[in-house]
């Protein structure tokens, strides 16, 4: 293991001085996946920034309009347990509370799973169907960006040098947003996801309107299901359920695994996404 060294500011712009001086420096957030790529030499940073200082960095807020902001530094647990979570999005904590082991929830955090960009990761599936915009710090800006514009691959974001994740935001839901996170699990449930679906959508007299699907581990990023969405329309009942969950299979890219064959998650995935449909309207 290679030496580094290792910065702990207590500032978001103290965090960004610091990167502004050193472009290449590595963000270490709770140091669950960092740690391991760095044990198996797939990182070896010559520094190392670390945000666990940052004040208020890890602080869930609810806004006036029912929206969530959500600090890079807050943990899985801290998502699960926060009542402005579970009182906006209750469906966002529940997705939060499928990951890994207490133990892994306790220390991961919200921005390290994004940053971190594994398709197989859960928040990331979730975040993407609610739409969820990431507020990235970079030299003289703070852009806000559509998650999914930042998922470009397996591990890769749209994150350039010097650039990092501050906070996400989840905007409030109409009085008939419903939403639902599926996660498939068969080997054991603390398990990454064989498939996982993330569905949101207006339900009305069991009609489902705007409907938005992602699906985790079955491509290089959360993979949006454009063919269920577009068959779904605006205001089908449930009788076409099954027909649109079947175009799923043309949607995603999935491969042969320690979790399953790529046909058999492709028919998992089949499976998942008209289950996500018939709960979202249930
Ligand atoms: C045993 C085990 C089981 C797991 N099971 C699951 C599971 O079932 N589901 C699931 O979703 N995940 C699972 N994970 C993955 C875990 O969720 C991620 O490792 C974690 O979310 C990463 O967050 P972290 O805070 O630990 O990030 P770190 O490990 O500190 O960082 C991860 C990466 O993101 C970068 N980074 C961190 N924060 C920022 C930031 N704010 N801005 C820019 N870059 C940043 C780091 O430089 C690093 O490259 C598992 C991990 C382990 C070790």
């Amino acid at each position: 293991m290679n030496g580094f060294t290792y910065h702990e500011p207590t500032t978001w712009p103290a965090a960004q001085d610091l990167i502004a001086r050193e472009p290449d420096a590595t963000m270490l957030a709770g140091g669950t996946a960092f740690t391991l790529l760095l044990r198996q030499g797939l990182i070896r940073p010559t520094t190392v920034v670390s945000l666990r200082r940052i004040s208020g960095a890890n602080r869930i807020l609810a806004d006036s309009h029912g929206g969530l902001w959500i600090g890079a530094m807050a943990t899985h647990s801290t998502v699960v347990r926060s009542p402005e979570v579970r009182r906006n999005w209750p469906e966002f904590a529940d997705a939060a509370a499928t990951v890994a082991t207490l133990r892994i929830r306790n220390q991961a955090t919200i921005g390290g799973s994004v940053a971190h960009a594994d398709p197989a990761s859960d928040v990331p599936v979730m975040l993407a169907a609610l739409d969820a915009q990431v507020i990235v710090r970079k030299p003289n800006a703070a852009p806000r960006v559509p998650i999914d514009q930042l998922f470009i691959d397996t591990f890769t974001t749209s994150l350039a040098p010097g650039e990092f994740i501050e906070s996400i935001q989840i905007a409030g839901r109409g009085p008939n947003t419903r939403a639902v996170y599926l996660k498939y699990t068969p080997r054991s449930v603390d398990d990454y996801a064989t498939v996982s679906v993330a569905a949101r959508a207006e339900v009305e007299e069991g009609r489902l309107r705007a409907p938005r699907i992602f699906l985790g581990a079955v491509g290089g990023r959360p993979m949006r299901a454009m063919s269920v969405e577009a068959a779904l329309g605006d205001g089908t009942e449930a009788r076409a359920f099954a027909d649109a969950a079947a175009l799923v299979r043309s949607d995603i890219d999935p491969i042969d695994d320690v979790r399953g064959s790529a046909e058999y998650k492709r028919e998992m995935a089949r499976v998942f996404v008209e289950r996500a449909l018939r709960t979202l309207v249930a």
